[in-house]
């Protein structure tokens, strides 16, 4: 940006722009209308992102965001403790939560396995999945849910064959197909993500 734009304004539309889905024009459209809006707004947005940093942390049982550890979800009586539904993202359990039928519990894996980008089974929390199998709980399934894409499928893949290593036991499922392909489960609408939750099958060799 030109000289012209003093310095803590390129700071933020810098900050931004970092953020998915954001190029520079909106992020110096975001930028000043924050300049124009009251300053109270911009500093509840200020305060909202420091209370985000600080206040939120990763579950230790099933690794989604939390504010309290263990999480809501972990710690309901009333869930269904012998199945875990595999996903990669936080926002894809919200996904599944709307279909207001899975009672299960959940463990999120923050990710994929993507060679391209280095993300390997290390860089996700597989292996934290796999110590919550081994370690006596009393999981009858696993359903995975990972994205239909070839990261979601060699992720599923990889996570079968690691389970099969602590418990031949644990059945490991696969959403059914008719999520759309390259999408991400978040996007799914409810009875598309219904239907593929009721019509999962067992993970074959
Ligand atoms: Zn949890």
């Amino acid at each position: 940006m030109s000289s012209a734009v003093p310095q803590s304004v390129t700071r933020l539309v810098d900050e931004f722009s970092r953020l998915p889905g954001i190029g520079p024009k909106t992020a110096a459209r975001l930028t000043y209308y924050l300049l124009r809006t009251s300053s109270e707004q911009s500093l509840a947005l200020a305060a909202a992102l420091t209370e985000l940093v600080e206040n939120t942390r990763t579950c230790s049982v099933c690794c989604n965001i939390t504010e309290s550890d263990p999480c809501s979800v972990c710690t309901d009586d009333r869930r269904n403790r012998r199945v875990i539904c595999v996903v990669e993202e936080p926002l894809d359990v919200i996904a599944i939560e709307r279909t207001a039928t899975y009672q299960g519990l959940y463990h999120v894996l923050h990710g994929a396995i993507n060679p391209m980008e280095g993300i390997g089974p290390t860089e996700l929390k597989i292996e934290e999945l796999a110590q919550r199998v081994g370690a006596g709980h009393p999981t009858e399934e696993i359903i995975v849910a990972t994205n239909v894409s070839l990261e979601g499928d060699a992720t599923a893949s990889y996570i079968r064959q690691r389970i099969k290593t602590v418990s031949d036991k644990v059945r490991v499922t696969r959403l059914a197909r008719g999520l759309p392909v390259g999408g991400d489960l978040e996007y799914a609408d409810t009875i598309t993500l219904l239907g593929a939750l009721e019509g999962r099958r067992e993970m074959l060799d």
